[in-house]
């Protein structure tokens, strides 16, 4: 049977998706019984961030019967993430069939979502998805689960309040909410922040950006723009400074290589999502500094994009080592004493691990366990950057650094890119995200359980419901049969 036979969601319409799921998720008894004990004023779980990971985040935990939740998020609504702001692709690059944060459901899928819409002939012919298209999805997606995301509220500091977690925020609401689980599913910097390299202390704000945040592109009109990097975004940047009518967009990459393999997306599998975080620590560091040190290439989309330009350039091993400002313009040095005079620099520069460049934190963030304090790589597999990631408990959870100080770091959840140094890539891409709520969901409810364990106990004492009610069966007598008890 080819994709074609199976038909079902050609054309169906969005509301007819809409029931089949709905009935869907009633016949497998989704939102799950609620049967954590209710404490007044205090949510089961805080989910911060409204994005892909925290809403399959919450279906994971409504789908176990954790019900009392909430799910913050500081974007407005319909703007969650990255893809409606700094995101600058034109699509996206995993495959269009990607399962994400389907769950399970196939009608939760992009797939069904598209071809419920534009029938299968167009599925067929589609080959990325747009970025903006993947938007409109994951806010179909929370409609159609109806989930709860709170807009305009940040969260700004959270701090123990005996066994509970009290968080401020503020946005729409000024309010202290008291919590038993906080999941921080942040988003890509959401245990760190953009990288910014210290060659652009002291230049003027107006001279650079960081792909991360917001550019004025049409402002780059007849300028020459350096751009830092050669990563996906880096790429995407520079297109959209070429397609704005920038005089010369010039990539300065510190690398020597282009590279082209990308290597964790050439392994995954259901194997490397189930055995990745059992593995012992110098395997999984061998993993990922492996992955960071061959670099994963820019996406073939995004680069020919770039090259289509005639006045776009990439120059390899130029190491920039220092900027200074020139009047209006940044004069840039490289490691080999060349220079390059720009008009603008967009840092393509990634983002970096660091807690504490989170403020949710504040001075807790000092006591989070890093790898680098657990684990001493051999000296051929050195790298600073993979020793900044949080090193987590097996459920997603933080540890503490010095032992006894901070007890509560196991009620706070990290479900964002920080957790792919302990755990794989479960939490930050779209492929994995499923396979990590289903885990997150799973740890969560086995420690809240665990928790309440004489309350369960308890319930079981006190279950009195008779399940026979007496007259379902007859009692009789047993009498032995006529030969039994003779010698043969
Ligand atoms: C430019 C870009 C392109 C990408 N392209 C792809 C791709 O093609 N394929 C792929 O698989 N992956 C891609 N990724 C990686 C990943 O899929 C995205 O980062 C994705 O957005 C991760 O989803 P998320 O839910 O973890 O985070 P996000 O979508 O970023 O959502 C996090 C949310 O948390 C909120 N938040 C953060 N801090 C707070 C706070 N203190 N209080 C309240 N709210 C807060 C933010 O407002 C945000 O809405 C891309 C990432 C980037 C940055």
């Amino acid at each position: 049977m080819s994709l074609s036979d199976l038909n079902y969601y050609d054309d169906l319409g969005l509301q007819e998706l809409e029931t089949k799921l709905r009935t869907d998720l009633n016949c497998l008894g989704v939102p799950g019984k609620n049967w954590v004990p209710r404490r007044d004023g205090v949510a089961d779980v805080v989910i911060v961030g409204g994005g892909m990971c925290g809403m399959v985040a919450w279906l994971s935990l409504i789908t176990g019967g954790m019900q009392n939740i909430r799910i913050l998020d500081r974007a407005i609504d319909g703007y969650e993430g990255p893809w409606l702001t700094y995101a600058r692709m034109e699509t996206l690059r995993s495959p269009k069939d990607l399962t994400g944060p389907a769950f399970s459901h196939g009608g939760l899928t992009f797939q069904a979502w598209y071809r419920a819409q534009f029938g299968v002939t167009k599925w067929n012919a589609l080959d990325k998805i747009l970025r903006p298209m993947w938007m409109d999805y994951l806010r179909w997606y929370r409609h159609v689960l109806n989930i709860p995301i709170e807009n305009g509220i940040s969260l700004d500091y959270v701090e123990n309040k005996g066994d509970l977690l009290r968080l401020q925020v503020s946005g729409v609401t000024d309010e202290t909410i008291l919590c038993r689980k906080l999941i921080f599913a942040t988003g890509r910097d959401g245990t760190g922040s953009p990288n910014i390299p210290s060659f652009v202390n002291g230049l003027s704000q107006d001279l650079w950006a960081h792909c991360a945040h917001e550019i004025n592109f049409s402002m780059l009109k007849n300028k020459c723009v350096a751009v830092i990097g050669v990563g996906a975004s880096a790429v995407d940047n520079a297109a959209e400074a070429l397609e704005h009518g920038a005089t010369e967009v010039r990539h300065l990459i510190r690398r020597k290589e282009m590279p082209t393999i990308n290597k964790m997306m050439g392994i995954g599998s259901f194997g490397f999502t189930a055995g990745y975080a059992d593995l012992p620590d110098e395997w999984r560091w061998r993993f990922m500094q492996y992955s960071f040190a061959t670099q994963t290439p820019p996406p073939h989309g995004s680069t020919l994009r770039v090259s289509r330009h005639k006045n776009a350039y990439f120059h390899f091993d130029k190491e920039t080592i220092e900027i200074q400002q020139h009047g209006d313009k940044a004069k840039i040095f490289f490691s080999d004493n060349t220079s390059y005079l720009a008009d603008f620099v967009i840092l393509g520069t990634g983002f970096k691990i660091d807690p504490l460049a989170r403020t949710e934190f504040g001075k807790n963030a000092g006591n989070i366990l890093l790898w680098k304090d657990v684990y001493i790589p051999p000296k051929d597999e050195e790298n600073d950057e993979l020793g900044c990631f949080p090193y987590l408990n097996p459920d997603f959870s933080f540890c503490e650094k010095v032992a006894e100080t901070a007890p509560w770091f196991k009620n706070v959840f990290c479900f964002n890119y920080g957790a792919s140094a302990s755990l794989g890539k479960v939490s930050g891409d779209i492929p994995g995200i499923s396979e990590g709520a289903a885990w997150l969901a799973r740890a969560i409810a086995s420690q809240l359980y665990s928790e309440d364990i004489e309350e369960h106990w308890q319930l079981m004492l006190n279950y009195k419901k008779p399940e026979l009610q007496g007259h379902e069966w007859t009692p009789t007598e047993l009498h032995p049969n006529k030969d039994q008890g003779k010698v043969a």
